[in-house]
């Protein structure tokens, strides 16, 4: 919809196109198009009624729900900026993100309000906290009480989409997350691009329902939103990710479309119930955020049986920037096509380049760069983190890939988790790939481990299956002859389970503590 350039345009210009249909269902609670617009509204004249000034930081750190949403348009109506928190965080980097964003104005979930109590001394910035809980709290203004006396006209402001509106963290998957400012502009310069060329994205019709199950306080989780709502279809939330959940939603609903990780689909097919559940009504399921087992996508593209996409991007690009199509997942004569995450969306730029800045040839890897008209603004107070990362216009992504000769984009892995070993890079991801097809094999990372002789070595941490057994040296075994004798594993170590973030990306960081105590890594 080319009417729609800013958040604030879209919850004013979907009320007049769809004012009766339903925007957001959530739980027994639903938002029309137009109840969502004159509750932003609402907010938006209370949150003016404070005092909030323009481009002050509001943040929420609450599951989500209905009052997101609603949160999310009255800031953007207000010209504030929405500081979204992953609430799976600790008190303390909680705090951090609120200190780092200067963050005047805190909307907290009911669970979250214990938390926000531990460390309510640290937060002199902080001035007023609303709490999001249902009843009313003896020490917190609660949210319906607080907004309901206010006007639900739409305040009289210009919003230019240069305006930075979200201030997203990134996930924390390789340290302290950054805190990276998006403008309007980041949420629909992609979908203005697929209409300059007259085409549009994975089919989206107004009488789509999408399953909101990524938060939105992670970049996939609100981009998806919004793309729903940009279509007018309906938007089923869901508040934390809950496998059986989400297996009796898509058929009740008959769900269309919906957005996940790969961590979160091999849970699903991991469900008993997954093999018994009608997916008649899916169309597209779209996945990215990290890499996939090719075993688990084929098993899923069976299961699921609808159109697959593959998305690349990363908080930094604001869209996602890289697709793979479904024709390319079906009608590949190419068997490594899955392996790919496709070509860049319209209106992208992808460059593959070396460590002095020169674009390598294909087939050969390098650093992927992208320039994308949805990039970031820059991180937030980090000027020297922007500097290196947003070069005149490119966002260096840190991400090893290369193109093939068709144009396809293959990742290989982050550039901080390569393994340098006797001078050979190697990138876990390609092993990590062959151990899943391992039957034994629940999850697996493969990390750099320091040697006196080569730099640092293959180790594979290994979570079984429940019930099975298997040696190290089986493990190893298992990839002699499919991969290259250097790209083998050294040790092989067996754990419970593996550190991830919320969306499923494996922390290496953490996992490679423990052996480089004492040691000075390398990165490239
Ligand atoms: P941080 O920057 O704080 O360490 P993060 O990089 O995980 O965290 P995000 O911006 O959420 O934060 O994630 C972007 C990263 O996710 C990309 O740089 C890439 O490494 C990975 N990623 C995204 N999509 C894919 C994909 N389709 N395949 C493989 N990796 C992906
Ligand atoms: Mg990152």
């Amino acid at each position: 919809n080319s009417e729609i350039t800013t958040l604030a345009d879209l919850a004013r210009v979907q009320a007049r196109h769809f004012p009766d249909d339903k925007a957001l269902i959530y739980q027994d609670k639903s938002l029309t198009y137009s109840q969502l617009d004159i509750q932003s509204n609402r907010v938006a004249n209370a949150l003016l009624a404070k005092r909030i000034k323009e481009q002050s930081r509001i943040a929420l750190l609450a599951k989500d729900s209905l009052s997101s949403y609603t949160i999310l348009f009255a800031c953007a109506k207000i010209n504030a900026v929405l500081v979204p928190i992953n609430w799976r965080l600790a008190a303390a980097e909680v705090s951090y993100i609120l200190r780092d964003a200067d963050v005047e104005f805190l909307f907290v979930g009911s669970e979250f309000q214990t938390l926000i109590e531990t460390i309510i001394n640290e937060l002199d910035g902080v001035k007023t906290i609303i709490s999001l809980a249902d009843k009313p709290q003896d020490k917190w203004l609660t949210y319906e009480n607080w907004c309901h006396s206010h006007s639900d006209v739409q305040p009289n402001m210009t919003i230019n989409i240069n305006n930075v509106v979200v201030q997203m963290y990134t996930s924390g998957t390789t340290g302290r997350p950054k805190g990276v400012q998006l403008a309007h502009y980041s949420f629909f310069a992609i979908a203005q691009e697929f209409l300059k060329e007259g085409k549009s994205w994975i089919n989206w019709h107004e009488k789509d329902k999408s399953l909101l199950i990524l938060p939105c306080f992670h970049i996939g989780g609100l981009w998806w939103a919004i793309r729903g709502l940009v279509s007018g279809a309906e938007n089923i939330l869901l508040s934390t990710f809950d496998s059986v959940e989400i297996l009796k939603i898509i058929p009740e609903y008959r769900i269309t479309k919906t957005c996940l990780v790969p961590a979160m689909i091999q849970v699903l097919l991991s469900e008993p119930q997954c093999k018994k559940t009608d997916f008649s009504s899916l169309e597209y399921i779209i996945y990215g955020g990290s890499p996939i087992a090719e075993s688990s996508l084929k098993e899923a593209m069976s299961t699921f049986a609808c159109n697959f996409v593959q998305i690349y991007g990363m908080t930094e690009t604001g869209n996602c920037a890289v697709s793979l199509s479904p024709d390319a997942h079906t009608l590949a004569t190419n068997p490594d096509r899955l392996k790919s995450a496709g070509k860049p969306f319209p209106g992208v730029s992808v460059a593959i380049l070396d460590s002095e800045g020169k674009e390598v040839p294909s087939t050969k890897v390098g650093e992927i760069c992208i320039k994308s008209p949805a990039n970031m603004i820059g991180y937030w107070k980090l000027s020297e983190a922007t500097a290196n990362t947003l070069v005149n216009g490119w966002i260096h992504t840190g991400d090893a890939g290369y193109f093939d000769t068709e144009g396809y984009i293959y990742i290989c892995d982050r550039i901080k988790d390569m393994i340098c070993c006797a001078s050979e890079n190697i990138y876990p991801a390609e092993i990590e790939n062959i151990l899943y097809e391992h039957p034994a094999v629940a999850e697996v990372a493969v990390i750099g481990v320091p040697d006196a002789d080569f730099g640092e070595t293959i180790k594979a941490i290994v979570v079984l299956k429940a019930g099975m057994h298997v040696t190290a040296l089986d493990i190893i075994q298992f990839v002699r002859g499919k991969l290259a004798d250097f790209k083998l594993p050294r040790s092989v170590e067996f754990a419970e389970s593996l550190p991830r973030t919320l969306s499923g990306k494996l922390q290496k960081a953490k996992l490679r503590e423990k052996y480089w105590q004492g040691y000075q890594r390398k990165v490239n």
